[in-house]
């Protein structure tokens, strides 16, 4: 049975309450005593996408990057680059971007590292023994560090009812070829009405899949050379290059939960999860635009356990609402299936208890 710590608090509080709260629940999961001299921890946080306000405000985040620091240990924030265009979907523009939302060396008190690389291909096959993969692609920093510390927002989503720990783990810890192999069983393909033919996806193609046609002056793309590893999807500027986004839900949070294995493999006993149910949206936060939340703020979660830290996160959220969490995103009609299939591969338990830790300032 999984531990779970809980802080009620809204984002309305004084910043000052927010911080305790995050150090004490930090605190709580026995992390801090895990930590070796040296060892370098990576914060896997989310930077924000240009417009949306979901992301966990820097000044917060940074209250466990100083806990670990006085354990000697390293800390450094990362996140992994995006499949889709845009300011996030390579290593420039995604720290660009982190600073711009103040995720700064200056404010965080360590360093910003972009996880799978320049462009999301720095990344470690990882052996698993899962249903749909024996090895997933994990993004480089995340399988050389010593232990990773979660920073994650509940919010609903598109494809798999709602993102959590497991969520912020399997698709944010991946490389894109890893997002790839969640997203789509199919290949990329183009969008003539708007490749302009400008051959500057040619050179990144590691297979020569792509060729430019001498009828049309258009990119096509040979599905059976095509290793689906999504660098044109980056390279191009015109965004005619398009996926088949067509996994069911369920087989999508499979392979999600699959790549979350993947990341702590190896470092089950010093990874740990903290989940803000605070500013909750129907969609996720990688929407370049400013969500409205759907619920009241309910607080703070933390567990060293991600399959009891999502179910608590769901419950909380169901309670506040009603039981109508996926009424409110307008997400009832996906199923939840990571939590049972991550159950399953023996990363954690749906059942769990809350402890209920006030925060006084
Ligand atoms: S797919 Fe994009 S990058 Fe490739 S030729 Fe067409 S417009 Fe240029
Ligand atoms: S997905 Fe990779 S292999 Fe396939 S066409 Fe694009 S760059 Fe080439």
């Amino acid at each position: 049975m999984g531990q779970v710590y809980f802080t009620p608090l809204s984002l309305q509080d004084n910043p000052e309450k927010i911080k305790k709260a995050i150090a004490i629940l930090f605190q709580c999961t026995g992390f801090l005593d895990k930590i070796q001299p040296q060892d370098l921890i990576a914060i896997k946080i989310h930077f924000g996408e240009e417009g949306n306000q979901g992301y966990i405000r820097p000044q917060y985040a940074a209250v466990v990057a100083q806990a670990i620091q006085t354990k000697h240990g390293k800390p450094f924030f990362t996140d992994t680059n995006t499949l889709y265009a845009g300011r996030r979907s390579n290593a420039v523009d995604h720290l660009v971007l982190a600073y711009e939302h103040g995720f700064t060396p200056e404010v965080l008190g360590s360093p910003v590292i972009i996880a799978d690389g320049l462009l999301g291909n720095a990344e470690v096959k990882v052996k698993i023994a899962g249903h749909h993969f024996k090895e997933v692609p994990i993004a480089r920093e995340l399988a050389f560090c010593n232990g990773i510390v979660s920073m994650n927002h509940f919010k609903g989503h598109l494809v798999t009812h709602f993102g959590g720990a497991l969520k912020n783990l399997g698709m944010g810890g991946s490389s894109r070829a890893g997002k790839l192999l969640q997203h789509s069983s199919l290949k990329p393909r183009v969008k003539e009405k708007r490749c302009v033919g400008c051959r500057a996806c040619l050179p990144w193609c590691s297979t020569q899949s792509i060729s430019i046609g001498s009828d049309k002056n258009k990119a096509f793309i040979n599905p059976e050379t095509c290793i689906g590893c999504g660098q044109c999807l980056s390279i191009c500027q015109h965004n005619a290059i398009a996926f088949n986004w067509n996994e069911s839900s369920e087989i999508l949070q499979e392979k999600m939960v699959e790549h979350a294995l993947g990341v702590v493999k190896g470092k089950e006993a010093k990874t740990t999860h903290l989940t803000f149910l605070t500013h909750i949206t129907a969609e996720c936060d990688c929407l370049a635009k400013n969500e409205p939340p759907v619920m009241q703020d309910i607080g703070i979660i933390a567990s060293n356990d991600p399959v009891a830290i999502d179910q608590a996160a769901l419950d909380l959220a169901n309670q506040k609402e009603s039981g109508a969490f996926g009424k409110a995103t307008g997400k009832s009609h996906l199923p939840v299936n990571q939590l049972s299939y991550a159950a399953s591969l023996g990363m954690g338990s749906m059942e769990y208890t809350l402890k209920t830790v006030q925060v006084q300032v």
